[in-house]
């Protein structure tokens, strides 16, 4: 049996090796190192996949977020409302910004931002909601959308989970993730569903205007060469790793799948396990499990994770601390509430290894472990 991993990034790498390495070839070939035919290839791609009239590539997931809150015009004081229960980006630009992050709970099923959590942290400075697609799936958007017009308040999803998850809405359409707020910022970091082999990132959104902006503020603020109608950033990705994630785009859905076949043997392998909560579907997502993420229920966390580890299984805890109690953001912005739902995550999920490449040797394996850790349990 090969060895188990969180991510297989070199088993997925050989079977498309021949396609990456002609592309990685023509780039140095064609010594266009940045922006270029490849990025613009790519940029269009992921127009089509998303179905959004402009991608703007970057250089990180986290740069695209700043670039976002940025072209969006938010000021020092500003409010914006994020998940606790999240990857320290998201409030890291807020907080960079001089904005100031207000941390709220999520809901304790599906792990997101609701309409009712976000309604009660506004106040007369809010101006923006960071949905966090977490793990996989979307943010119930309806809802949010209802709360983002009542109050005039911008959406920028955080997409760097969810790549490829449609939502759908109360009246029937459907949308990409990423592709419903007014801005939606995605990572094209190794280990995400579309991962690039470095870093990258990018935003996308319907808005002529805005894209115009966010595509000045990721190159130096320029509107044509040496003339800065901005403060911008120097975040543009690399035509190498434009090439790379132009030919994975391809199997992007074929990944998703792979993941949910997974998903979907672990979730019968564990339906029966009292003490595991297996993750809960938003009904009007699809799912694209970036991460699969069990609740382990009365403690038992840190003990099953030993023992799988002495097992030769990895898993890793998405996240042990909720970031209002990171020693960075003490005294930034506000939390609203106790955050009780974050606090009991963070002490009882557990990620699974789930990537493209795992066989079902693999993942009996892991499921016969887990079983025989709650049997000897209980
Ligand atoms: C990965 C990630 C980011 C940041 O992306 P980078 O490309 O690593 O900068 C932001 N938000 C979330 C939720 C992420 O998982």
């Amino acid at each position: 049996m090969p060895k188990i991993q969180m991510v297989d990034l070199q088993g997925q790498y050989r079977k498309i090796k021949s396609e990456i390495d002609t592309a990685i070839m023509e780039c140095v070939e064609s010594a266009s190192f940045i922006n270029g035919p490849k990025v613009k290839a790519f940029q269009e791609s992921l127009e089509r996949y998303l179905d959004v009239k402009h991608v703007i590539p970057c250089g990180n997931g986290t740069d695209a977020l700043q670039i976002a809150m940025m072209g969006m015009g938010l000021k020092p004081g500003d409010e914006v409302i994020v998940p606790s229960f999240t990857y320290v980006a998201t409030v890291e630009v807020i907080a960079l910004l001089g904005l100031n992050p207000v941390m709220v709970d999520v809901d304790e099923d599906t792990f997101n931002l609701t309409g009712e959590i976000i309604e009660q942290a506004i106040t007369v400075h809010t101006r923006a909601i960071v949905p966090v697609h977490l793990f996989g799936q979307s943010t119930d958007m309806d809802p949010i959308q209802k709360v983002a017009d009542k109050y005039n308040l911008s959406i920028i999803e955080d997409n760097a989970q969810s790549i490829g998850a449609i939502y759908t809405f109360e009246d029937g359409r459907s949308a990409k993730t990423g592709a419903i707020g007014q801005v939606g910022c995605t990572s094209f970091y190794p280990s995400k569903n579309l991962g690039a082999y470095g870093d990258g990132g990018a935003l996308c959104t319907n808005n002529d205007d805005l894209a115009a902006k966010f595509r000045m503020i990721a190159n130096h603020g320029q509107s044509e060469k040496y003339h800065h109608k901005y403060i911008g950033l120097n975040s543009r990705l690399d035509a190498i790793q434009a090439a790379i994630l132009d030919v994975k785009l391809k199997y992007l859905d074929d990944y998703i799948a792979a993941r949910q076949k997974a998903a979907k043997y672990y979730d019968e392998a564990f339906a029966e396990i009292d003490l595991l909560q297996t993750p809960a579907r938003q009904p009007n997502s699809t799912h694209v499990f970036h991460q699969y993420t069990l609740i382990v229920k009365e403690g038992h966390r840190d003990q099953l994770k030993k023992f799988l580890h002495e097992r030769g299984i990895p898993s890793m805890i998405y996240y042990p601390l909720p970031l209002n109690e990171q020693e960075a953001f003490k005294g930034r912005g506000r939390k609203v509430g106790d955050l009780l739902v974050t606090k009991s995550l963070c002490q009882s999920v557990l990620s699974l290894p789930i990537h493209t490449e795992m066989n079902e040797e693999q993942l009996a394996y892991i499921c016969e472990n887990v079983k025989d850790f709650f049997e000897k349990m209980c």
